[in-house]
């Protein structure tokens, strides 16, 4: 079964740029949802990376996952502005050959990381209407713990159970939220098995599902 992509509409100031940081984008992501249609929209290389690396069943989702992934691999670039000011920095008299360059790039490398993990996007749209309602639908919650996100929640019970968190996050996109607790269960059954086995019982799954 597959679905027809429908490239969605991108307002005209951001034209060519990352959909998730707005840096100038290099490619499209597409996403599949569970429920409707699939939508491509604008991203840069790295994000459209780590964004193919999860299964999430919202585009928020998605956002939160990149975002969170952007803050942790340029959390030392982030520093650079916590730790300095502008003018602190072209005061520091770091001026030798090392420290000096290293004057120039850094409030550079700073900003480009701030304005990344700060970016809003735009609402996304096809035929002029909104390709998800559910972004407002913050947070999730299960086992008496509400979560920012689905993805946190995959993450606690994943670090907390021991469990393979992307095959975890692919299940519950294929099961549905409400089932949570029905894919923490198939994820710790298959606790020990191979990559290649997961993927197999995600195939099996999803055709199961599909004819439901
Ligand atoms: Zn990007």
């Amino acid at each position: 079964m597959s679905k027809e992509v429908a490239l969605t509409e991108t307002p005209f100031d951001k034209r060519h740029l990352c959909w998730f940081c707005e840096e100038p984008a290099g490619g499209l992501f597409t996403f599949v949802s569970p429920q409707t249609s699939a939508v491509a929209l604008p991203v840069c290389r790295e994000c459209k990376q780590i964004a193919n690396t999860r299964e999430l069943d919202s585009l928020y989702e998605y956002r939160l996952y990149v975002k969170d992934t952007l803050l942790k691999r340029y959390a030392k670039h982030l520093a650079i502005g916590s730790n300095w000011t502008r003018e602190e920095l072209e005061d520091s008299g770091f001026d030798c050959k090392i420290l000096g360059g290293f004057k120039k790039s850094a409030w550079f490398m700073y900003e480009v990381a701030r304005d990344r993990i700060n970016a809003r996007g735009w609402p996304l749209t096809v035929n002029g209407l909104p390709v998800e309602e559910s972004v407002t639908d913050i947070g999730f919650e299960h086992g008496g713990l509400t979560f920012s996100s689905l993805n946190a929640a995959a993450h606690h019970f994943s670090q907390t159970q021991g469990l393979d968190e992307a095959f975890l996050c692919a299940l519950v996109k294929i099961l549905g939220r409400d089932r949570f607790g029905y894919a923490l269960r198939l994820a710790n059954l298959y606790r020990v098995a191979s990559a290649k086995e997961k993927k197999q019982f995600l195939r099996e799954i999803k055709e199961d599902e599909a004819q439901l």
